[in-house]
Parts: structure tokens; sequence; C-alpha cells
């Protein structure tokens, strides 16, 4: 929309550049804009007005302002000749930063320069009344001589050097405060990274003594394992000669013995007997920690291993008191080593009844989701809780209890637990002291 001329001017000769600059000035501030707005206004104004003076004849200036939507100046410059608009455009380029818009073209009165500047947000409210005070103040302008105009310049660029000054002497502080955070930033980072390569060299440090450790325990275990098997496999076969000879000594055909010396012989036999059941269940375990048990996978059939178990262990149940119990197995087979499993299901039962004076030994299978469950419950002595644990070290028995029948060597469960881990299962055991124990193992149904 075109609002109502604020002020016209002519530009005829080169002094009227001077009042057409201090008329910008003022009208630009009397509307409200600020000082330094004002300024590039009156800049451009001159600029123009001496470029359009240079085509020869006058030039007309027109100042509106906009009242309506975003309050702006606007300045129309205009000049009678025509056609000259793009060698304009290309000598105004720069004046053009001066102002919001600016654009050169061909109107019907000539070539006309139009430039605009949007007012502030926080200048004074283009009301019908400060219109009116507007036109009143800029028909008081009086203008000045060309004298005024260069001392107000002048002031204009001394405020400008001034500005300059400062904003450089702030640069160079902003400068120095960043040298400084950049020097505390880097000293940071190489107290950091320091920090972190001296952690690194105790972690690796760590991990080298570690790896050390971990050979020297694996060396240690295999060391033992091989001095069990080997001590066991070089008493084998004397302790197997020495029964040997108490048999042949006790002989129907050999010489006849007195009492005393059977007894003796007897006795010797008998040490001997118990001497090889350690060395051939320490040459179990001690195959069994080196990983030297290699299981023969096949289709267990579960009902003959249970008949064998009540067969081969029906005369060590000679207790009336004991009721001696292999259940029909729930489940006709799984896939496992079936000397293995029978030799894990074996020694617990033998341990049952060992420690059951009265009641039940019972053996039973079941299948629980992908596992088979054989469990060994009595009725036996039980074990505390806290040496539910101890029981599966080598050689621990539990002090004070005296198996019913038969002796120990407190080999039997770490070698079942052994055993359960190579055929990819586990053993367990829970007991109440005076109530009884429940051995169970427990196996995958396919290894
Ligand atoms: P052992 O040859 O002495 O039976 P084991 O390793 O088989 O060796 O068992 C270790 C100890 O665990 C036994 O000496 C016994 O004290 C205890 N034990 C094992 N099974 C039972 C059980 N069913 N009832 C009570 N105590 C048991």
């Amino acid at each position: 929309m075109t609002a109502e001329p604020l002020m016209r001017m002519r530009l005829r000769v080169e002094q009227d550049i001077f009042v057409v600059r201090q008329l910008g000035r003022e009208v630009a501030r009397t509307v409200g804009l600020e000082s330094q707005d004002q300024t590039r206004m009156a800049t451009a104004l001159s600029e123009v007005g001496r470029v359009l003076l240079g085509l020869g004849r006058h030039a007309e200036v027109t100042f509106t302002v906009e009242a309506i939507g975003v309050p702006t100046l606007r300045v129309a410059m205009t000049h009678p000749a025509r056609g000259d608009e793009s060698r304009l455009a290309g000598q105004l380029q720069q004046v053009g930063r001066l102002v919001d818009t600016m654009e050169v073209d061909d109107g019907e009165s000539g070539t006309v320069v139009r430039m605009a500047r949007r007012l502030p947000a926080g200048a004074p409210r283009l009301t019908p009344e400060r219109m009116d005070e507007i036109h009143a103040e800029l028909a008081r302008h009086v203008p000045g001589t060309p004298l005024d105009e260069l001392a107000v310049q002048n002031q204009q660029l001394i405020s400008a050097l001034d500005e300059v000054r400062a904003q450089r002497d702030d640069l160079a502080r902003l400068n120095a405060e960043l040298e400084e955070t950049n020097r505390g930033v880097m000293a940071l980072y190489n107290q950091l990274s320091q920090e972190l390569e001296e952690t690194n060299r105790g972690v690796v440090a760590l991990y080298a003594e570690l790896d050390e450790k971990s050979a020297q325990l694996a060396a240690a275990s295999e060391a033992k394992s091989r001095f069990l098997a080997n001590v066991s496999h070089e008493l084998r076969a004397p302790v197997t000669a020495i029964i040997g000879l108490g048999r042949l000594l006790t002989d129907s055909g050999s010489d006849e013995l007195t009492t005393e010396q059977r007894r003796q012989v007897d006795l010797i036999r008998g040490s001997a007997t118990d001497l090889l059941t350690l060395v051939n269940g320490l040459l179990d375990l001690a195959k069994a920690e080196a990983g030297r048990i290699e299981p023969t996978w096949s289709e267990v059939d579960l009902k003959a291993v249970f008949g064998q178990l009540r067969g081969t262990l029906r005369p060590l149940a000679t207790r009336p008191e004991v009721d001696f119990m292999v259940e029909e197995p729930a489940l006709p087979t799984l896939r496992s080593d079936e000397v293995l499993l029978a030799q894990v299901l074996r020694n617990l039962l033998t341990n049952a009844l060992k420690f059951t004076e009265a009641g039940s030994v019972r053996l039973s299978v079941r299948r629980i989701a992908d596992d088979a469950e054989f469990v060994v419950a009595d009725t036996g002595y039980g074990i505390a809780p806290e040496l539910q644990e101890r029981i599966f070290e080598e050689f621990y028995q539990v002090p004070g209890s005296k198996p019913v029948s038969g002796k120990g060597t407190g080999l039997g469960l770490p070698y079942a637990r052994r055993l359960a881990g190579i055929l990819g299962g586990a053993l367990r055991v829970d007991s109440t002291p005076g109530a009884g124990s429940t051995f169970t193992l427990r196996l995958p149904l396919a290894s």
C-alpha cells in the first residue's frame, strides 16, 4: 500500500547531495530508525543522489513511511532519463547493502531507485497522532550548510573508529581467553591420557600376572593328575600281586597254615584289597581330571541298566531293615555313555546302602523338560548343610559317619561328579541330618 509521502525534494546541484543526506538522516531519526541505520540511510541517499546527478538533469526524492504491516521507511529517487536501469544497478551494488531492499527500474516518469528499511521493533508506533508529529517535526527541519554536514560526518567517523577499536580490543581479549582455555584443555587432556596410559599399563600387568597364575595352576593340576595316574598305575601291579600271593598261600593246594598264620595272611589280603580299591579310585579320578575319559555315546536302554544295578547291588543290601528298590524307569532310553552312567549310579547307590541303617534306598528316573533326572534317595544318616559341598572334595569323609557296612576312600563322590560333568550334566545333593539324603543326577536326553 502506498502511504502519504513524508517529504519530497529535488536534486539540482551537487550541494543538494549534502542536503538530501541531512534530510535522509533527519527523516530516518524522526520515524524511529536507530543511529547506525540513520547513517546508513543517509549514506545510501547521498550515493544514489551523486550517481543520479551524474546522469545530468534533476532527480526527485520522495520519503514515505508505511505504518501498516511491518513499519518501513521507503525512499524513491526518480530521474527523467530512461533506459539506464542495468548500468545503474551495477553502480549502486554496494549501496544495496546499506538498506533492506534496493531496486532499480524504468518507471513511467523515468528511472526509479527504490530503497526500503524496516523500522526496529522498539520504534514508536506510527499512530495517526505520531504521524502528525512526524510531519510537524520534518516541517521544522532547517537544512544545514555543507560544513555542518562535514562536521556531522566527522563525528560519525570518529564514533565508528571508536567502535572498531573497541571491537578489536574485545576480539583480542576473547582470543586471549580462548588461548587460555585451550591451554587448560590441553593440560587436562595430557593429564587424562597419562592417567589412562598408567591404568592401561596396570591392567596389562595384571592380565600378565593372571595369565601366569592360571598357567601355573593348570600346570600344577596337570602335574597332580599325572602324579596320581603314574603312582596308581605303578602301585596296581604289586598290590594285585600281593592279593594273588595271599590267595595262593591260603589255597587248599598249598601247605597247611596254622590258624594264626591264616589270620595274618587274611589281614594282608584284606589290606591289599582296600589298597587296590583306593588305587583304582585314584586312577579313575586322575583320568577323569586329565580329560582322558572319552564318553562313548549311544542310545542307553535304561531298563537294562536298572536291571543290572538291581542285580549287582542286591548282595550289598543285606540288611532286612533296609528296603532296596530300583523302580521301573519312567523313561525308556537316553543318549549317553552306558558304562559311565552306570558307574555314577552305582557309586550313589553304594553310598546310600553304606550310610542307611533302616528305612529305604530307592533309585528312580523321570523326564524333566529336555533332561533325564535320576534320583537316589535314602533314609540314612543325612549330611549337615555345611558339609553338603565338602563331600564332593577328594578324600573328604564326614567325621564320625561310620558306614553301616563296607569301607570308603572319599573318592566316590568327586569321581561321580566329574563323570556327571563329562556326560554333560550335573550332580547335586539335598539332605537332612537324621532323615536321609537325596542325590540327583541330571543329564540331557540328547548329548
Ligand atoms: P566314601 O568312599 O567315603 O563313600 P564318597 O566320596 O563316596 O566317599 O563320600 C564321601 C562322604 O560323604 C562319605 O564318607 C560320607 O561321609 C558322605 N556320604 C556320601 N553319601 C552319603 C549318604 N548317602 N548318606 C550320608 N552320607 C553320605
